[in-house]
């Protein structure tokens, strides 16, 4: 059983590796770039150029336990998925943004924040602008402010407007750390910290979005041509492979017989004889419990 991945190379190792040449130097553009990378990418990833060179790379023994059954490559990292490295070249290309203290101006502010937000205001105490007075379920007035004991219906609520002038005059202000933007297209609630980053993020991309979008399509193929080359690879049997993939094992380098978590030194049969005992009492108490939630309906 090979380890698959869901990823589909129509390139050859050495394709991809000319791809990215060609890219860094200009010589093709980004959208031609990713128009060669994606366009038959449906296509079977076992190529015959990866066998060839996947039948070099492989040792005619497992690494890890000595086996020479079912032998298979497995990879120790797997590349990103091209959307992550996008979004990490937007973060760093909106630090480079934020610290280059262009300003945003107060109206395209407020455009921004009514045309992608939902405003869901605070209440406050009509008398002394208490935050947050309790709202009572029988009594009338319905409120009582917490701070001055005034008792009233109507709470008042500050508009987006003074809301965000107080925040361009001080924006770590107590009145603008509520988080009572909702976005429109994500439906998250934020203060107006946030939606102001998003608003630097979108006017960074934006602004550099063929840089952006390159320096992320390379360090994709990168990462790509990293994994095609085997570098970080080991042979294993599929017995140490399963282990290792799907349950986070390895073998025990004491008994080299028996699996152990790889957060443990060893496996449970080579620990001294106190703390074997104790572990397995305790799996067996585990297992009880299991028993007994199962029987309640619980589990
Ligand atoms: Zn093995
Ligand atoms: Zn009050
Ligand atoms: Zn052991």
């Amino acid at each position: 059983m090979e380890i698959t991945l869901t990823i589909n190379y129509m390139l050859t190792y050495n394709e991809l590796i000319e791809l990215r040449e060609k890219l860094a130097d200009g010589e093709i553009a980004l959208e031609r770039a990713k128009e060669l990378y994606w366009d038959d990418w449906k296509r079977a990833w076992h190529t015959k150029d990866w066998k060839e060179r996947r039948g070099k790379v492989i040792k005619d023994k497992c690494e890890i336990c000595g086996s020479k059954e079912t032998l298979t490559l497995q990879h120790l990292s797997h590349p990103q998925e091209y959307v992550e490295y996008e979004r990490e070249v937007t973060k760093k290309y909106t630090q480079s943004f934020i610290g280059s203290n262009t300003i945003i101006d107060k109206h395209e502010f407020t455009e921004y924040v009514i045309r992608d937000y939902d405003y869901v205001p605070v209440p406050l105490c009509p008398n002394c602008n208490g935050r947050n007075p309790n709202k009572r379920m029988r009594k009338t007035p319905q409120y009582l402010c917490t701070e001055c004991r005034h008792e009233f219906d109507e709470p008042i609520y500050k508009t987006i407007d003074e809301l965000i002038t107080t925040f361009y005059k001080n924006d770590e202000a107590i009145e603008v750390r509520d988080k009572c933007f909702v976005s429109k297209k994500w439906g998250n609630k934020y203060h107006l910290s946030s939606v102001k980053y998003w608003l630097q993020r979108e006017k960074a991309k934006t602004k550099d979005s063929e840089a952006i979008g390159k320096e992320a399509f390379l360090l994709f193929l990168d990462d790509n041509i990293k994994y095609l080359s085997f570098d970080d690879t080991i042979t294993a049997c599929k017995k140490c492979a399963f282990y290792s993939d799907k349950m986070n094992m390895e073998l025990c380098p004491k008994c080299k017989e028996y699996y152990k978590g790889i957060q443990y030194s060893t496996c449970i049969q080579c620990l001294p004889e106190e703390k074997r005992k104790e572990v397995l009492e305790m799996i067996e108490f585990g297992k009880q419990m299991h028993a007994i939630d199962k029987m309640l309906g619980i589990d």
